[in-house]
């Protein structure tokens, strides 16, 4: 990150919102494509809602959608995760912007405060299904307060795919904590803050809003814009913004919860396999090795997730899930 970099991408690029809104009042939702320059999918759902509205397939009746199809026009332009840096960590406004999503942030952010409802698209490197990321359970605690689980849950039981993941900002806090505790003294670095782990599902609850992560699919799925797609389709006839029929929620949801993460600490720290996210794991089975040859195997039944073999040493290198008995209303 230099500020050369900074100036020349200042200057090379703009931010584009579509925004519509019905007549009659109602909820405002906002959605997100390529926060990670190199997930498409949902730039792609984004265009042919849009070009669906231009032509007047359908219109918004009531309330407001806002479609943001390029959130990182830097990294998109790159064709890679981030520009600067990820702009879906340590997501905020900033008085004084230190690179471009800095910039990008003050743009964002207050529109996400001015949404109900936050639908956010991505996709992913390694195999497997679509899924999506939501936020707690309705909770009074002091990481995550929230108060719309019942409205979040029943978008989120309705975009049309299987698995639901929960535990984010918990666990990522868990993370925090124990990075802290292994280097005292080096407070101020980012990822040993539990601000870096909010993102815009997180910003977005902090504000009053409700949010969520569609995982749509690995990156070059030709079938992961559709997913992107079908979902907008069926948030915006879910809220009522436009006379679009409304499928029938799946029945079938994967209700797992993300329960820890491990933290790659040496260069030769290195799995006993390729994982891919999602991949079941038994009691006991190993999962990884450290450089010392302590072997990391899973603590109970359940699931790898996001295993990043690129981690560098002090950043998190797996999660791990289990399944979770929570009611999604
Ligand atoms: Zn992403």
């Amino acid at each position: 990150m230099t500020s050369e970099t900074s100036a020349a991408a200042q200057a090379h690029f703009h931010w584009r919102v579509h925004q519509f809104h019905g007549l009659r009042p109602g909820p405002r939702l906002l959605v997100l494509g390529a926060v990670h320059g190199n997930e498409t999918a949902g730039t792609r759902g984004v265009e042919r809602v849009v070009a669906e509205l231009d032509r007047g397939a359908y219109t918004i009746e009531r309330g407001c959608v806002s479609f943001v199809p390029v959130a990182n026009p830097l990294a998109y332009a790159r064709g890679q995760r981030a520009g600067e840096r990820n702009l879906n960590r340590n997501l905020r406004p900033s008085a004084v912007p230190q690179d471009f999503e800095d910039r990008v942030a003050n743009l964002l952010c207050p529109l996400l405060d001015a949404h109900d409802a936050l639908l956010d698209l991505h996709s992913f490197q390694g195999g497997g299904e679509a899924f999506v990321m939501i936020g707690p359970e309705d909770n009074t605690g002091t990481l995550e307060p929230f108060a719309r689980a019942a409205e979040e849950t029943r978008l989120a039981r309705h975009l049309g795919v299987r698995r639901i993941v929960d535990g984010w900002l918990p666990v990522y806090e868990t993370g925090v904590a124990r990075r802290r505790a292994r280097v005292p003294g080096i407070g101020n670095a980012l990822d040993l803050d539990p601000n870096y782990g909010v993102g815009t599902t997180e910003y977005m609850r902090s504000r009053g809003g409700y949010a969520m992560t569609l995982e749509c699919g690995q990156h070059l799925d030709p079938q992961a814009p559709e997913v992107a797609y079908h979902a907008i389709r069926q948030a915006l006839a879910l809220l009522g913004l436009a006379a679009i029929a409304l499928d029938p929620p799946r029945t079938d949801h994967e209700r797992l919860r993300l329960v820890d993460v491990v933290d790659r600490l040496h260069p030769e720290d290195r799995f006993v396999r390729a994982w891919a996210s999602f991949d079941p794991v038994a009691a006991g089975e190993p999962i990884a090795v450290r450089h010392d040859g302590r072997l990391l195997a899973a603590a109970a039944d359940g699931y790898v997730v996001f295993p990043n073999d690129k981690a560098e040493p002090g950043h998190e290198w797996y999660y791990l899930a289990q399944p979770s008995g929570r009611e999604l209303g």
